[in-house]
């Protein structure tokens, strides 16, 4: 298994029969060509313009990416124009047009990178790369850049989405400028936000601060037991309290079990603690008390094993996929736990194919629909056979196609399983037992049935019973037979 490795479409005309390497090797000389050639000669430059666009035009590569990319660039033409306008230089006589030449000079290179983004996408871009021994850590800084400026884009457009449906607008063109300005800083920080979830995800399936990249992967232990491959019991959790660095006390004195092939759910309103127990189970956030995985204590001697076994899905598929390809991402978790390269191709194409995944296993993650992002997501963690698996809402924001397909992924999951979940018909359908929790504490525990029957209690934690129980109650039949039955205590 190789990361970076891909059968991607080349190009049309001429250029698709270049190797990208070779591609991407001419163009830099012929950038490297324009940039040594004197800005006052700008007859000359203006035959590079010239050649480049000509170029262009005979590979047929196609003209609408292309202009877009240059229009990316109009903002440094248009401050050269207005250069030009203000100074006055004197014409392009061969001398001293140094400015004209300057203006001719970028154009032309510009156009050249253009040329070889449009013919070239960035995951050719990193494996011509790769293959020119650029080291791995520019690769990966690369690698997440571009994913980063995609989560930037997509919450760009969600902002502008958000301000439009407000009728912004309608603004004055100067207070949409201010609004864009102190906007600015709120997306930044979104975007970080995102980053740390990201990075979560990352730690949770095995990042110790290295990307396995091809090449510098050693065999590590591959397999992990634990202290209790056989136990009953898969995780206990006793006394769990736990506050952030601000003193808001988000979990106080939890107590939780979860056994074998076991499917829960833990439910509750916005701000219960849902997401922070969740984090805990693999020791991405440490609170006080005792937290036993597999017959392991969550301490830094058995981090990294215990990590192998907890597979957490977070909400937002975007969090969970930061590599450049789906690919990439699956591979991702196995290659940190230092599995042999080909066998992770293999469970990779498995799962693949298990989750219909193939199509699109060399697509970034911004290129798929909702519904293949969050089996995407399922893909990362179930291709390391995890003994426990989490899902932070798994149904959310999908249509009901993709929902039922995905509740029909989660049956066939064998792991023991947590599901949180705001979706109660989901967790009616594929839970045994139902933990609810408020304000940091798990105010009742149950069969399913029994918890998600009981109306005034969900009443009173501002939830309320499923359609699936009412109707199941409406047609005087029990509200399903084998989840119900609750196998223990919370
Ligand atoms: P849930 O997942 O059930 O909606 P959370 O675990 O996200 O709940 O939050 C539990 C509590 O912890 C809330 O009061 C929330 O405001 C607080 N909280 C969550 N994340 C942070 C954080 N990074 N810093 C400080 N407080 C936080």
């Amino acid at each position: 298994m190789d990361f970076w490795k891909s059968e991607v479409k080349t190009p049309g005309g001429l250029l698709r029969l270049l190797d990208p390497v070779a591609r991407m090797i001419a163009s830099l000389l012929v950038i490297a060509v324009i940039m040594a050639v004197p800005a006052a000669n700008w007859r000359m430059c203006s035959v590079f313009l010239l050649g480049v666009a000509l170029l262009g035009i005979v590979a047929k590569v196609p003209l609408k990416p292309v202009a877009v990319r240059l229009l990316y660039v109009l903002p440094l033409l248009v401050f050269i124009a207005v250069s030009l306008i203000i100074f006055k230089p004197a014409p392009p006589d061969g001398r001293s047009g140094v400015l004209w030449g300057l203006a001719i000079k970028t154009g032309a290179i510009y156009l050249c990178l253009a040329l070889l983004s449009v013919t070239t996408d960035f995951y050719q871009m990193l494996i011509a790369l790769k293959r020119l021994r650029v080291p791995a850590p520019v690769l990966t800084v690369l690698s997440f850049a571009y994913r980063y400026v995609f989560l930037f884009l997509a919450e760009a457009q969600r902002l502008r989405w958000a301000i439009q449906s407000r009728g912004g607008d309608s603004l004055t063109r100067r207070r949409q400028v201010v609004l864009a300005g102190g906007l600015m800083t709120h997306l930044l920080t979104r975007v970080l936000d995102r980053g740390d979830w990201i990075y979560a995800a990352m730690l949770s399936r095995g990042f110790e601060g290295r990307l396995p990249l091809a090449g510098s992967l050693e065999a590590r232990d591959s397999v992990c037991e634990g202290g209790a491959g056989m136990a009953e019991m898969v995780l206990e959790v006793k006394g769990l309290d736990f506050s952030y660095p601000d003193n808001t006390q988000a979990l106080r004195g939890i107590d939780f079990e979860l056994h074998e092939h076991e499917t829960v759910g833990l439910v509750g309103p916005n701000g219960a603690g849902k997401s922070t127990f969740m984090l805990h189970l693999n020791g991405v956030l440490r609170g006080d008390g005792l937290i036993r995985v597999l017959g392991m204590d969550v301490n830094r001697e058995n981090l990294r094993r215990i990590r192998k076994q907890v597979g957490i899905v977070f909400q937002d598929p975007n969090d969970q996929l930061f590599m450049p390809t789906v690919r990439d991402d699956v591979a991702f978790g196995p290659l940190c736990f230092g599995m042999d390269p080909a066998d992770v191709e293999l469970r990779v194409d498995e799962i693949l194919r298990k989750l219909d995944l193939t199509g699109v296993k060399n697509k970034p993650a911004h290129r798929l629909s909702l519904g293949e992002r969050k089996r995407a997501a399922l893909a990362t963690i179930l291709v390391m056979e995890p003994r426990i698996v989490v899902l932070d809402e798994p149904s959310v924001s999908l249509d009901p196609l993709s929902r039922r397909n995905f509740i029909d992924l989660v049956k066939e999951i064998a792991a023991a399983t947590v599901i949180v979940s705001h979706d109660l018909d989901l967790v009616n359908e594929l839970c045994h037992r139902v933990v609810l929790m408020e304000k940091g504490r798990i105010i009742a525990c149950g069969a399913t049935g029994e918890i998600l029957g009981d109306e005034d209690l969900l009443r009173m934690h501002q939830l309320e019973i499923p359609l699936s129980v009412k109707l199941a109650r409406a047609l005087s039949h029990p509200s399903g037979e084998e989840p119900g039955a609750g196998t223990g205590s919370c």
